[in-house]
């Protein structure tokens, strides 16, 4: 990768945060990186163009993996002087993720990520409303959002994307942290040549439990069209998205109300998290 082309993806995030209004100078912004190239990378490029940031890191106690990720996070945020929160799930459930999955899938017919994603939501949301932080950065790339919207797609249900996009949700709530995606356009492909040229400490390998092979098949899919194909899926998505949002936003789907467990914010009596962790035993 030539200067030039870091300077174009550089160009590119900078369009996305100024287009989509993701950050204001002042923002306090918690990245959640998990030691991979994406929110590696983002953590990185928020630093650089300067806004106030810290890191977010959740010990998700996948074994040697989560050794190599953490100790990749450590290194990152210490070169680059950014702070570093770090939440450890046995600590605060009681074991690790897998224990967690396990308990769940023994009643429950659900993929790992899927559990995964729902409980790394809740704790980013509730960490960082605890840390104070106006936004949320994951590391979301224009890969993965074209496998997301092909999946819904394929499933006849692009209802489940509604909370997509560079901002991403419908929520407007004071317990609800906006999530924002900075690298939504930003191919796979460029970020881990960003990375590898500037040398970022990064893990490469993939999560040991990501074993969704209906995401394998989809990404597999992906893989075979263009840059310009995957913009197009995803720019098309969104505009579908859009309308949608617009037709329901005054439906049940949008409002807002409070887990009767947890207090944090549900679509409805109680939220994902806890009606995943009620089949735990
Ligand atoms: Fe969790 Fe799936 Fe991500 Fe692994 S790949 S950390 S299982 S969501
Ligand atoms: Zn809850």
């Amino acid at each position: 990768m030539t200067k030039m082309n870091l300077n174009n993806l550089e160009n590119r995030v900078r369009k996305t945060i100024a287009k989509y209004r993701l950050l204001k100078k002042n923002d306090k912004v918690i990245v959640a990186i998990s030691g991979g190239k994406d929110s590696t990378l983002i953590a990185f490029l928020l630093k650089k163009f300067g806004y106030r940031i810290s890191a977010l890191h959740i010990n998700l106690h996948l074994g040697p993996y989560t050794k190599r990720c953490m100790d990749a996070v450590k290194k990152f945020c210490s070169e680059n002087r950014v702070p570093l929160h770090i939440y450890d799930i046995r600590k605060n459930f009681g074991c690790s993720i897998c224990y967690l999955r396990a308990g769940i899938q023994s009643r429950l017919k659900v993929k790992n990520c899927a559990i995964c994603g729902v409980i790394k939501k809740w704790i980013l949301n509730r960490r960082a409303r605890e840390l104070k932080a106006d936004k949320i950065v994951t590391g979301h790339n224009l890969d993965d959002e074209s496998q997301t919207a092909l999946m819904n797609l394929f499933k006849g249900n692009v209802l489940l994307g509604i909370t997509t996009g560079p901002v991403s949700g419908i929520i407007q709530d004071k317990k609800f942290v906006p999530r924002i995606k900075p690298l939504f356009f930003i191919p796979e492909e460029e970020i881990k040549q960003y990375a590898r040229k500037m040398n970022l400490p990064v893990v490469y390998e993939k999560c040991p439990c990501a074993l969704d092979s209906y995401r394998i098949k989809t990404r597999e899919f992906v893989n075979l069209l263009g840059n310009k194909d995957k913009l197009r899926i995803v720019k098309n998505n969104l505009k579908i998205i859009e309308r949608l949002r617009e037709k329901i936003k005054n439906d049940k789907v949008s409002k807002i109300a409070y887990c009767k467990i947890c207090e944090e914010p549900a679509r409805g009596e109680i939220c994902k998290r806890c009606s995943l962790l009620k089949n735990f035993s």
